[in-house]
């Protein structure tokens, strides 16, 4: 077996991380973590320590660590058939019945389900989707897509251009023209501290239809959202938001698709953020929690609506022009069966619902007086603590003070992974679904012990 030295030596010299400081890493001067096993809420690394993974790999490990009926699933797909493609109508039995399984559990409008691998190759295929759809129709100048700022929908040309955060523009010459951005709904960070809940959504979704007006309304194909903001800061959106969006998009023939990356598959206590917040999206993004991350397999949900006009392209221009070579691989499949299975089978769903309640009730009354606790919010399996400088006068930290990643330091020096969002000083936690109240608890116990230690 190799040393930690050896691997951390071919790591500096070998591996281009992604979303890693690559100079700072290669000087050695970034933790270099090798991971070695997991189970339930916990992984182990080479040096002994067993964490708490409040935040399930990248809010993906929705099942929790080391379920073998997973990787027993995988292994024997594996040996029967590692691989065949899906084009011209092939398939697999797993394949076949994880679309059967997906449709089962997605909104009633929902019509078909395409695999890809990534949520960003999912959004990818969403946008060109909704622009064959407008070519169909005739209207090709249809095509801007609407995001929001904090918006996460991946890391890819288009999909990195929809993300709504600088540090996924910066250098790369994004976000490309087709693409614009409006009012992430974030009511802690509104305009003015005297808006009401109810005031800033209206606020929000007027902004919405002034920047369709601007642009002109023939010109903006859809508007994509996460049900909940994830990486931009875990933000549930305010009271009544996506009824008073969904009222925009509908005056405008824009079409909406539900970024349900995070939510999906049961992260709120809902199996879809769409029906947790009556959303009725024409395509629905699905990725992490569809396998739990033990394979990489992502999904484009086509409502009824948009698949008839696919359909027609078809008839039209012959076979649609996309497809990537592992789509609806087998293993990913397989994965995929189990994994939903399982859900089904220990009630994830209802935990979620009932475990982070209490793990958001739990986190508000350990620290929510503390004077740099700004917010504390969340819904269903996802909480985030917002530190600030002045409660008050609702100032911040400056970003060179890096308060939100010393905090997530001393969490992890306390046995617990938690995440400093990208944007803000912001602690995340979106732990497995099957995390116990003795579990949050601990979560709890050590956030409150490292803010302490942090901020006095
Ligand atoms: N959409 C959302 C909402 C996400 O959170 C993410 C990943 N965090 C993506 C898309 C992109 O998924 P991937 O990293 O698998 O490309």
């Amino acid at each position: 077996m190799l040393t930690n030295d050896q691997l951390d030596k071919w790591d500096r010299e070998s591996f281009f991380h992604p979303s890693t400081h690559l100079a700072q890493h290669a000087r050695g001067e970034s933790p270099n973590r090798i991971v070695t096993g997991g189970q339930g809420v916990f992984i182990e690394d080479r040096d002994g320590n067993k964490l708490l993974d409040a935040f399930a790999g990248l809010y993906c490990v929705n099942v929790g660590y080391g379920r073998t009926e997973i990787a027993d699933a995988i292994a024997e797909q594996a040996k029967e058939l590692a691989y065949y493609h899906a084009y011209v109508g092939h398939g697999t039995e797993a394949s076949i019945t994880l679309a059967h399984m997906v449709l089962e559990r997605a909104p009633d409008h929902m019509s078909k389900v395409y695999f890809g691998l990534s949520g960003s190759d999912a959004n990818e295929t969403n946008i060109k989707l909704v622009w064959y759809y407008n070519n169909i129709l005739n209207r090709p100048e249809k095509k801007k897509i609407i995001s929001r700022w904090r918006g996460y929908h991946g890391s890819g040309l288009m999909t990195g251009s929809l993300t709504g955060l600088e540090l996924f523009h910066k250098k790369f010459d994004l976000p490309l023209s087709q693409v614009i951005h409006t009012e992430a709904p974030y009511y802690f960070r509104r305009p003015d501290a005297a808006m009401s809940e109810e005031a800033f959504t209206a606020y929000c979704a007027s902004e919405l239809e002034q920047l369709i007006e601007r642009e002109g309304p023939d010109t903006i194909a859809a508007f994509i959202g996460e049900p909940v903001l994830g990486t931009g800061g875990i933000v549930p959106p305010p009271k009544g938001y996506w009824e008073a969006i969904q009222r925009v998009l509908a005056k405008y023939d824009i079409l909406l698709i539900a970024d349900e990356v995070v939510t999906g598959f049961g992260r709120l206590g809902s199996m879809f953020g769409s029906d947790h917040y009556g959303m009725k999206p024409d395509l629905i993004t699905i990725a992490k929690g569809l396998t739990s991350a033990y394979a990489p397999l992502s999904g484009t949900i086509v409502s009824d609506k948009m698949w008839k006009v696919l359909e027609q392209g078809t008839d039209e221009n012959g076979p649609i022009g996309h497809g990537w070579t592992y789509s609806a691989h087998p293993i990913g499949a397989a994965a995929g069966v189990a994994n939903l299975e399982l859900i089904d089978k220990l009630g994830l769903v209802a935990n979620a619902g009932m475990v982070g309640k209490y793990l958001n009730d739990q986190m508000r009354a350990a620290i929510g007086e503390h004077a740099n606790v700004g917010d504390i919010r969340g819904e269903g399996m996802l909480c985030a603590v917002e530190f600030v400088k002045d409660r008050d006068a609702r100032t911040f930290f400056e970003a060179s003070e890096k308060v939100g990643a010393k905090l997530a330091r001393a969490l992890v020096e306390r046995g617990v992974i938690g995440r400093a969002m990208p944007q803000g000083d912001i602690l995340g936690f979106a732990p497995p679904l099957c995390l116990t109240k003795d579990e949050a608890d601990r979560i709890v116990a050590v956030t409150a012990d490292a803010v302490k230690a942090t901020l006095g």
